[in-house]
């Protein structure tokens, strides 16, 4: 099947009471590792690919890529997404290229650093809505700011100084008509999120809830929600890496919102970590191989294990077949005649 709309297997998600992962992508070995963790628990996906990710793979091998997953999977429902567009020009090359959804993160200026205004924000976001949806394609917008930096992209925060106001969220959705909303609830990009493990105190939950209460049909939208396990990190450290100790966001806080709203989960540290543990594994205990497919097949085994786990965990696992795509012409035909839910 094509690439679908990411508002279509959102939709699904919400009617289902589950949540789909969100992982990143540079690389042939990540977009096989998905997949084949996809075919194996039977779950939609959504592959992400920020502007970093783009650069690295020169945005059009990337595309192919996706295009030979839909090819060989065709039993799974797959979005190609952008994460954190920086500018409206960012979130148009995409949809050109074919991305069947895109993130406006209109939270920040366009140098991905500098946290923006609510005018600034509900304008580029708009205009993305108008540009997007009129090709069937999804968006995903910010309000508030995460922690950290991922990709070069972040206001370095802690994640806490910019967190989402319930009563602007209710306005910027009202303002932008977007799809999805991703809120800052103190969560942060990259594997240095906590010092110690988090509880639903750290990690505004509430703050959650209470954006559900206010918005129950939007789907919300977990950035930063990689739980960084103590297991990944000491392969990494037991093979010579140096990671300091660092706690991520925990499965169960992460199910919490999904009961509460939240359908899509972004996830790439923890990938991170598990390609760099196998080969660190391989270099380590076999210094003689050179050979790179003796290090990318136990990394891209890592990968999958990691994908597959955090599918069950969401619970998207067992629904790739419940649905059959709808094109995205279908879904612009949609956005132009809105029907009542
Ligand atoms: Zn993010």
């Amino acid at each position: 099947m094509p690439l679908v709309s990411m508002r279509q297997l959102l939709d699904e998600a919400a009617k289902g009471g589950y949540g789909v992962g969100a992982f990143n992508v540079n690389n042939m070995e990540q977009i096989q590792a998905i997949m084949e963790a996809a075919r194996e628990t039977k779950s939609p996906v959504i592959v992400q690919a920020s502007r970093g990710a783009r650069s690295y793979s020169q945005d059009r091998f990337l595309y192919h890529l996706m295009l030979a997953a839909t090819e060989l999977y065709p039993e799974i429902p797959t979005v190609l997404h952008l994460d954190h567009g920086n500018s409206v020009e960012t979130c148009k090359s995409a949809i050109e290229m074919g991305f069947t959804s895109v993130m406006m993160d209109g939270s920040l200026m366009p140098d991905g650093k500098t946290p923006s205004t609510f005018e600034y924000n509900v304008k580029a976001t708009r205009e993305v809505v108008e540009i997007a949806h009129a090709k069937g394609v999804t968006v995903e917008g910010e309000i508030g700011c995460l922690g950290g930096i991922e990709d070069g992209h972040g206001a370095g925060l802690d994640g806490l100084s910019h967190l989402t106001d319930p009563d602007q969220a209710v306005e910027f959705v009202k303002f932008t008509g977007l799809d999805a909303l991703a809120i800052a609830i103190g969560t942060s990009h990259g594997a240095y999120k906590f010092t110690k493990k988090p509880t639903g105190e750290t990690l505004k939950m509430e703050r959650l809830m209470e954006i559900h209460r206010r918005l129950p049909h939007v789907h919300l939208v977990m950035h930063g929600s990689s739980s960084v396990p103590k297991d990944l990190q000491d392969i990494i450290n037991q093979y010579g890496g140096k990671l300091k100790p660092t706690w991520g966001v925990p499965v169960e806080e992460i199910q919490l919102g999904i009961r509460n709203g939240v359908r899509k989960i972004n996830v790439d540290t923890d990938n991170r970590l598990a390609i760099t543990g196998a080969i660190r594994k391989v270099f380590f205990e076999k210094p003689e191989e050179f050979d790179p497919r003796s290090y990318l097949k136990p990394a891209r085994e890592a990968m999958k294990k990691v994908v597959a786990l955090r599918m069950t965990q969401f619970g998207q696992a067992g629904h790739a077949g419940d649905y059959a795509p709808v094109s995205l012409e279908e879904m612009a035909h949609r956005y132009h005649e809105p029907v009542a839910v």
